[in-house]
């Protein structure tokens, strides 16, 4: 279903007004009914016309079948009235390990737990989006859930649906084979594909 559709039929089960315009109330009924939705994989999708210059030089670093869905994603978020950019894309084995690093054995806070080839960044297939009202970044904001749900739409897996860590910048596109695999049973799929030089969407 379409998000337009999606949303004209949230709001007649809300019996609110049928206009289109996705309100607070809306999102949150569209986001309660897409939450639920299995992850399919990969889709076939349309080319489509790039984004802002910051999101395409991100989405220029994950593998090509995350790029189009990407950009799909700022592109529904903009018809939804909603700034988005793509902020952080692939992060290498290297970055990986040295933001690991920070907080443990070297300066600063500890910003992730994660060690290289430990996170669905360092293949490609994860991206993180920044919500901005007009030049101004906004770490969280309530538009967060709807770009979540715009997400889910595209067949997108969604952070903020994630039990443990939730973490609502991101979006990551599940193979098909991981379909039905944890999220530590894929990442070791995942190194071992890359030790093979394998495909992670073969
Ligand atoms: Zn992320």
């Amino acid at each position: 279903m379409r998000i337009g559709e999606m949303i004209a039929a949230v709001q007649q089960a809300l019996g609110v007004e049928v206009d289109g315009k996705a309100g607070p109330q809306t999102w949150g009924a569209i986001y309660a009914r897409l939450v639920d939705k299995k992850i399919d994989g990969v889709k076939p999708f349309e080319a489509v016309s790039p984004v802002d210059d910051r999101s395409e030089s991100v989405i220029a670093t994950l593998l090509p079948e995350v790029r189009p869905i990407a950009r799909a994603l700022v592109q529904k978020a903009a018809s939804a009235g909603i700034t988005i950019r793509v902020i952080s894309g692939l992060r290498t084995y290297e970055e990986q390990a040295a933001l690991y690093a920070q907080g443990r054995t070297t300066p600063g806070k500890k910003v992730t737990n994660a060690r290289a080839g430990y996170s669905n960044h360092n293949f490609g297939i994860a991206f993180d989006v920044g919500v901005f009202e007009g030049s101004k970044y906004l770490p969280e904001s309530p538009k967060y859930r709807a770009v979540g749900a715009l997400g889910i739409d595209l067949g997108l897996e969604w952070g903020g649906n994630w039990k443990t860590i939730v973490d609502q910048p991101h979006f990551q596109l599940r193979p098909a084979w991981a379909a039905d695999e944890s999220e530590q049973q894929m990442l070791a799929e995942l190194r071992s594909r890359r030790d093979r030089g394998q495909a992670v969407y073969a």
